[in-house]
This record gives structure tokens, sequence and C-alpha cells, in this order.
């Protein structure tokens, strides 16, 4: 029963939803500029995704060779295959030196040069003079645990600055009030099971990704999107939803990442043959090409017959021929995973990979301002009034069709930084709380009381595999009409199948079974509008190949997706112009072309 629930009011200037490394750096920046902010977060803040980061965090510091962020600025269009917006774009990279400087202000623990610089490495897909040089060393690394110095250094000036953290509070949905603005949010405490209505001028959603839609994901557990469904649930679409970063080298059988930085550190790739195959693929850069283009290499290799193994289903990542003593200091956590995850000691034996499910470059579509964007068929950048969104689960978009490696942390910062401006720059307008409706709230509240309740025949953990299992094979580096349409179909029988949940435990009390189930409705939600995505872009662009498509489609194409999910499970798709133009005249436009490494 709805009135049988204990609600809790609170009221606060800014909300932010999530704690890594996007929520983190908008939390710190809005309680630098006196608002008063809330951090809610369903997992301890240092336990979130972003602490697995590994490879670094991409800037053109120049600290080992010569860079500029116009170089960075043109390798991520390129990356993007022309898909990400140029004024965002100009917007992360010219603004990106700086975020590092930052977090190196802030503490954050750097590996250093000998004369005491950040140490740089290179990337996948980051290249001197507008793509016509050797690798840029752009990536400012940590080790190989770069997510977590930062995660940790934001957390604690956070902290310093005394912001108020929710930990282990379960967001439910969005709030709205009566002119459609969002205005807060419902959520539920797992420690004591009561809920709270938090009212707020501006709520920002830094959710992070949703790759454990997936079964093989290099993911943490909790990366469910809840935010993306959200979004969905208050009537807004998605955006690019069809493409998925697979990452080269997800260890085999588990799908643990091996950062990309073991081969900037000059690891490569062979097949059963012992054939540097790379080479095949992109002649000039080989094993640094960009993310999408190693996979599917991978990917063809295998196909053909050419993998390694019993089951010739993977490749081998060299390091043995690096010297062990570098290995050791520049990759650290590469040579513990392969050790503890398969036994192998990689300073002897090659490490067996595939690709593996790893980036979300689709999500909640906002503008460089990080102001959502709720398009109409008249104003395709009409924005969202209230709500701004962040990180994995924001669409900025400024990795297009494909995410070049060491973008996200950088986006994570310089977006974060650029939430807390506008918040208070907006906030000046606002002078009361809206009113919110009684019943909106008792909607939710109903939602979340009919799951609990749910007596069906179907454990959370059969129907998410099943759906994770659909996803793989429907929705993988290759798709086309047939299967993707197979993949619908699948979806929508999961989709019933969850309409027949059962929820044993039914206490409000770390009612894990409960959480479970909320995130999993948030998937399948996800799931769908992804698979809808995907069967619409009648091309191949970046992470997406369609072999029915094979080419690339400027004519048609040149837009982003949206796609709406209606309450009856039904998705509704259209389209927006990308953005091809600069954010100032500091620089130009990168006109298409054809993307070759
Ligand atoms: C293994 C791995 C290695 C990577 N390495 C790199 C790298 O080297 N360089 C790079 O640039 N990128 C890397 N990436 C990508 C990058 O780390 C992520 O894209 C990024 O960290 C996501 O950050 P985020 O702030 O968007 O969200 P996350 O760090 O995923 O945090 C999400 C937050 O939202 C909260 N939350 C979610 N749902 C709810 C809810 N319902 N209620 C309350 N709170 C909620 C969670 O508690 C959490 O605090 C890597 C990713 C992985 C998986």
């Amino acid at each position: 029963m709805v009135s049988s629930y204990k609600i809790v009011n609170h009221q606060y200037d800014v909300l932010v939803i999530g704690a890594g490394g996007s929520g983190l750096r908008a939390t710190l920046g809005c309680a630098e500029l006196g608002l008063k902010t809330a951090c809610i977060t369903k997992v301890y803040p240092t336990r979130s995704h972003t602490v697995a980061a590994q490879g670094g965090i991409g800037a053109a510091l120049g600290n080992m060779g010569d860079d500029n962020w116009e170089w960075h600025m043109y390798d991520t269009v390129k990356g993007s295959d022309w898909l990400g917006d140029q004024d965002a774009i100009e917007y992360l990279t010219s603004n990106a030196p700086q975020a590092v400087i930052e977090l190196e202000h802030y503490g954050m623990p750097f590996t250093r040069t000998a004369e005491g610089k950040i140490y740089q490495r290179p990337f996948g897909g980051h290249i001197k003079q507008k793509g016509e040089g050797d690798p840029a060393m752009r990536a400012c690394a940590a080790a190989d645990r770069t997510g977590h110095a930062l995660l940790h250094t934001l957390f604690q000036q956070s902290l310093k600055h005394k912001v108020n953290f929710f930990v282990e509070y379960f967001v439910i949905d969005l709030l709205k009030d009566n002119e459609g603005k969002c205005c807060g949010v419902i959520a539920w405490c797992l420690e004591d099971g009561s809920l709270h209505v938090f009212q707020s001028h501006i709520t920002i959603i830094a959710t992070g990704g949703y790759g454990k839609t997936f079964y093989s994901s290099t993911s943490a557990h909790i990366c469910t999107g809840d935010g993306n469904a959200m979004a969905l649930r208050s009537g807004l679409p998605l955006s690019d939803m069809e493409f998925i970063q697979f990452h080269p080298t997800g260890l085999y059988g588990i799908g643990v990442l091996i950062t990309e930085g073991a081969r900037g550190e000059g690891g490569y790739l062979t097949n059963k043959y012992g054939d540097k195959f790379m080479e095949n693929y992109a002649p000039r850069v080989k094993d640094l090409a960009s993310r999408d283009v190693v996979s599917r290499a991978i990917t063809i290799e295998v196909n053909k017959g050419r993998g390694c193994g019993e089951e010739q289903d993977h490749v081998l990542l060299h390091l043995e021929h690096i010297d062990s003593q570098i290995l050791h200091k520049r990759l650290p956590g590469v040579i513990e995973h392969a050790k503890i995850f398969t036994d192998i000691d990689a300073s002897n034996q090659p490490i067996p990979v595939i690709p593996t499910v790893h980036y979300n470059m689709g999500g909640i579509p906002t503008n460089y301002r990080t102001e959502v964007l709720s398009p109409s068929i008249n104003d395709k950048e009409k924005i969202y009034e209230g709500l701004l969104a962040i990180g994995e689960a924001a669409c900025v978009s400024v990795h297009g069709a494909n995410r070049l490696g060491t973008n996200s942390l950088i986006d994570l910062v310089v977006f974060g930084k650029r939430a807390s401006i506008t918040a208070k720059e907006k906030i000046k307008s606002y002078k009361s709380y809206s009113k919110i409706e009684k019943d909106y709230i008792d909607k939710i509240i109903s939602r979340f009381d009919n799951l609990r309740n749910s007596k069906g025949e179907n454990k959370v953990g059969k129907i998410r595999l099943k759906m994770q299992k659909i996803m793989q094979k429907h929705c993988g580096v290759f798709r086309n009409k047939e299967t993707l349409s197979k993949g619908i179909e699948k979806i929508n029988d999961v989709f019933d199948m969850f309409n027949d949940v059962s929820i044993t435990d039914k206490s409000t009390i770390f009612n894990t079974d409960l959480v479970e189930a909320l995130e999993l409705d948030n998937l399948i939600a996800q799931s769908k509008v992804t698979l809808a995505s995907a069967i619409n872009r009648n091309e191949s662009r970046g992470a997406h190949a369609r072999e029915d498509f094979p080419n690339r489609d400027d004519d048609k194409w040149l837009v982003h997706s949206l796609t709406w999910l209606r309450e009856d499970g039904n998705t509704e798709f259209n389209t927006r112009p990308v953005h091809l133009n600069t954010l100032t005249n500091h620089t130009q436009s990168i006109p298409p072309k054809k993307r070759v490494y």
C-alpha cells in the first residue's frame, strides 16, 4: 500500500545522482560555487565504476613530445566517425589540459617523468598532426590505476567541502512539476527502508553506463544505466543507443579488461599462425588503431578460423618482449589480473583476449552546457528544464559513434565541472521550489510497491541472464536486419517475463532482490531502445557495423538517433542533426571524410 510508506522530505539547490568521476566533479564544483548540494549514490562513492578505469585520462599537455588540443579535437571527431558534435568536442579538448592540471592541484597522484611532469602514454586513435604524424603521447596516467586515483582525489576534495552525501540511497525516479520541469527525485534508503522525496532546482544525472545489458562486459555489476531508464520513464528519448563500444582486449572467458595502455606500452596481437594481423587492417598505426577497428579485426580473424586455442575463438596479446621492470612499473594491474584470473605470467606468456562490451556512447541527449534535450518536431534543441546529465549516462555528444580511449575520464571532469557552472547560472532565475502533485509521487511509489510485492514465476537472475545472452548474440560487433529483428522479438518476451517476476524478500531493508529487480527493469528498457536504434540505422559507422549496410551513409545518416520508450513497451524513432559547427572561431570545423588508420 502506497500510504504505508514513511516519507522523509529534503530541499537542495542541486541534487547530483551518482558519485562516480562525473558526479563527484559536479558535486565538488557546485560546493565550490556555494550551492546547497546533495550527492545521492546507490554504492559508497569510491566503489563507483570509475574506480576501475586503468589506462589514462586524455589531454594534450605535450609533456612527452609535441601536442596541442586541436590535434586532440581532430582525433576525437575522426574517432567519432563524424557523429560527435564538434562544438562539444571543441569544448572538451580545449578545456582538457586545464582540467588535468586542476586534478593535479587537487592532489591526484599521477605517475611522473624524470623531470617530474605528468607521465603520458600513447593510446589508440590519438595521433599527432591531425592524423598525419606519429602516435601522440596524450594519456595522462597514474600507473594503470588512473580511475582509482581520480575518484579518491575527487571524493576527498568533496569531503573537504563538507558535501551532503546520501550513501546507499537508490534513486527510483525523477519528479516533474505541473509545467513539466524536473524538480527532484524519489529515493529509497537501503539501510532503514525509508523513502525520500528530494526537491531541487537542478538535478544532475551522473549514473554511468548500462554495460550489464550484455553477458560479457568489463562493467561492474552496478552499471545498469538507472538514470537513462528514469529519463525514458519521464518521456525523454535516449540518443545514439546503437553505438556500443566493444573493447578489443577483454580477458578471454572472464571479461575483465586488459587496458589499451598495454598496447600503448608496445603490446601487440597475434592470431593462431602468430601473424601480427593488425598490420593488415590498419597498416599505419597497427595495434593502436581505434577500438571499433581492432574489435572488428579480431572478430574477422576468429570468424575466418584464424582464432587461437582449442575452440579457435580468441587471439593473443603479447607483452613478453617488454622489459619486465617497465612492465611491473607501468602495468602492474595487467600483470595482476592476468595472474589472478588466468594464472598467466604476462611477462613470459601471451594473454588470451576477446572483444568485450566496454562503454556506451549513447545516453541522455544534452548540449555542451550539459542541459538535457527534449527534442520536438519543431525544435530539435529544446531544453528540458531542471535537468542536466553528465558522464557515461549522457550523450553530449563528444564520442559520437566510437569513443577514443582516455576520452571518458576527461569527459567526466570537463563536463562535471561544466554542469556546476550551468547549475549556478540557471539557479539565479529560480526563486521557490516547484509544487509536486501528490498523484505523481503516488504513481512512482506504487510502481515500487507493486514490484516489491510481485509473486510471479520468474527469478530476477533468470530473466537477467536471458536478456544478457540475447543482447550478446543479437547486438554484437557485427549486426544485420535478421539478427536484430530476432533480438527484438526475444527481448519482447523478456519484457513479458518481467511482468511475471518473483520477489521473495518483501522487506524494505537491504533488500538486494528488490534492488536487482529495479535495476533489471531499467536494463530491459535500455535493451529495447538499443535494439530499436540499431535496426533503424541502415549504415555502418563507428561501433555500429551492419553486414547488410557495410558503408557509412552521410547523406541519410549523419544524424543522431533518438528513441523513446512508450508505457506500452513500444518504441518511437526520430533523428536530430549533428553539430558540424565549432563553438568558437579559435578553430575550424572538420568536414567528414573517409576514416582510415
Ligand atoms: C574496466 C574499465 C576501465 C576503464 N578505463 C578507462 C580509462 O582508462 N580511461 C577512460 O577514459 N575511460 C575508461 N573507462 C570508462 C570510464 O571509466 C567510465 O565511462 C566512467 O568512469 C563512468 O563514470 P560515470 O561518472 O559516468 O559513472 P560511474 O563511475 O559508473 O558511477 C555511477 C554512479 O551512479 C550511481 N548510481 C547509479 N544508479 C543509481 C541509482 N539508481 N541511485 C543512486 N545512485 C545511482 C552509482 O552509485 C555510482 O556512484 C573504463 C571503464 C571500465 C569499465
